[in-house]
């Protein structure tokens, strides 16, 4: 999945064997760029603080890309 697919900002693509390290490798990336003041993903990260003070919203779109996640084909 790439970076924008897990609410970021870039194509990135990331590589793992569970959504669980998926979504760890995205944050990984997500700080580096908040380092970086990368604004397309300073912006994306206000978004999803936006998102995570609804708990519920949260869990949706969690859900929605885990979905999404066991979706891909096995590469
Ligand atoms: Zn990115």
């Amino acid at each position: 999945m790439t970076c924008r697919q897990l609410g970021g900002a870039c194509d990135l693509a990331f590589h793992a064997e569970t959504f669980e390290k998926m979504a760890n490798l995205s944050k990984v990336h997500g700080q580096d760029m908040f380092q970086k003041s990368d604004q397309a993903h300073l912006d994306a990260m206000n978004k999803m603080q936006t998102l995570m003070q609804t708990p519920d919203a949260m869990q949706a779109w969690f859900e929605e890309k885990r979905k999404e996640f066991d979706a891909l084909p096995e590469d």
